[in-house]
């Protein structure tokens, strides 16, 4: 009669925690994502309170509703997060929630040195409850971000076999995740409050239960309330784990900063932030560092002939010859409308004026106008530290020969001793 009882207070509690939190999931261009993520991270502590010490009686065994009903939810919640909003969300309160509990372990180890007093008799703070808990939930979000990562991406790969399946994709990758789940919280709750092993398989059953009752009402909600379905994502696991991790976002941000959108190579604000630090450090190191600039011959005549976008067209097949002729150690920046400045560290002049001419001459020979006329470039070059000290004095003296440059004829490279010989 008792586990009948217990039984169906165990099925409430499931639904009751699913209508809430989907509510909340549903209406957050309403409400705010911040109430869903708030109300998901403050029931944390709650959830492994109860699966350390609150045990009903199910006809199966004894569980835990913290873990079976309340963490499951939680990690169901975050697949439905990603599957509604994306990888760069949901990463937010899988990151909060382990930051949070970290810090909940450091403040009770600050607490516990102070003398507490006892303002209402009975009721003696314990700090080492506290201590424990708080190592208990770091535990349990280590392994929630396993689990995160995880249920996201195994939904995700099964994708790749029944992409429109989209329910039973959830309830397998809830499965799977909450079984490994079981295996390694439960452990740490066996090694951190001595929870007998015997709670551990019916604790599994209950959370197989809890998924199976989640997949449920997921299916209905997505089937008569979303209505229109899940988007079909089709993002590689590779992408998707960058993602979740931050590196995506990280190097993508990195890499688009400071670009010129028109030639795909760094553009002059970074030039002005990194060219001076790559002179500076080759100097440190004691070597040479040589600075190229790079103006394209005759360049108002390709507009004027075909259009300036026919002269875009040939302003990203020079940045794109520039780009590959030069080496991994060297930097390419658009320094203005048809300038381009190379910084090349640990690279002496007589290098520089062969690497020079080899993109003179790859350019001259690969980069044709629409009626397949040749384009040309000029070079000035110069190297820090004998034609200066900085990549601001050494710019200026490669600028000075890119001019003697095209007053020589164009087509060609002047460094230190003048026209360069084409060899
Ligand atoms: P020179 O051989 O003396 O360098 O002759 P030039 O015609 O190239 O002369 P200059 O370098 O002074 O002129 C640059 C021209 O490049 C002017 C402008 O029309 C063109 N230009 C600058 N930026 C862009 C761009 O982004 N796209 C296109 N299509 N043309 C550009
Ligand atoms: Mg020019
Ligand atoms: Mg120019």
């Amino acid at each position: 009669m008792m586990e009948l009882f217990n039984s169906a207070l165990f099925i409430f509690e499931a639904v009751g925690y699913f209508v809430l939190m989907v509510s909340l999931l549903h209406f957050r261009h309403r409400l705010g994502l911040g109430v869903f993520l708030t109300a998901l991270g403050v029931m944390h502590f709650m959830e492994t309170y109860l699966a350390a010490v609150f045990y009903v009686s199910l006809p199966f065994g004894n569980v835990s509703p913290g873990s079976s009903i309340f963490f499951s939810g939680k990690l169901m919640m975050i697949l439905m997060l990603y599957l509604q909003e994306d990888a760069a969300t949901v990463r937010q309160p899988i990151y909060g929630l382990f930051l949070g509990n970290l810090l909940t372990v450091a403040i009770a180890w600050v607490l516990q040195l102070h003398q507490p007093l006892e303002l209402s008799p009975g009721h003696p703070a314990d700090v080492d409850f506290l201590k424990e808990m708080g190592w208990l939930m770091v535990w349990g979000t280590a392994i929630l971000y396993l689990d995160s990562l995880g249920i996201i991406l195994l939904y995700e790969k099964l994708g790749d076999f029944m992409r429109r399946r989209v329910v039973l994709r959830f309830m397998i990758s809830g499965l799977v995740l909450l079984t490994f789940d079981q295996i390694c919280f439960f452990s740490g709750l066996h090694y951190f409050v001595g929870v007998p092993m015997a709670a551990f398989w019916a604790g599994w059953e209950a959370k197989m239960l809890a998924v199976c009752l989640y997949s449920l009402m997921f299916a209905v909600y997505e089937y008569y309330v979303r209505r229109d379905g899940v988007a079909a994502s089709a993002r590689s696991i590779s992408d998707l784990f960058g993602d979740l991790t931050f590196r995506e976002r990280y190097n993508d941000l990195l890499e688009r900063t400071g670009r010129d959108i028109l030639t795909g190579v760094y553009d002059r604000s970074r030039m002005e932030l990194e060219a001076p630090l790559m002179v500076r450090e080759a100097l440190r190191q004691g070597q040479y560092a040589t600075v190229l600039i790079i103006d394209a011959d005759h360049f108002k005549d390709v507009n004027d002939g075909f259009g300036h976008l026919q002269g875009d067209e040939v302003l990203k097949a020079i940045a794109s010859r520039l780009g590959t002729t030069l080496r991994s150690s060297d930097r390419i920046f658009r320094f203005g409308g048809e300038e381009f400045v190379a910084v090349c560290p640990g690279t002496s002049h007589e290098e520089a004026l062969l690497l020079a001419e080899r993109l003179r001459w790859t350019i001259v020979t690969s980069v044709k106008t629409p009626d397949d006329a040749s384009v040309s470039v000029s070079i000035g070059v110069a190297t820090a530290d004998e034609d200066g000290g900085s990549f601001t004095t050494v710019l200026s003296a490669a600028d000075s020969r890119l001019y003697e440059a095209k007053k020589s004829g164009r087509n060609c490279v002047v460094g230190r001793s003048g026209v360069a010989k084409a060899s």
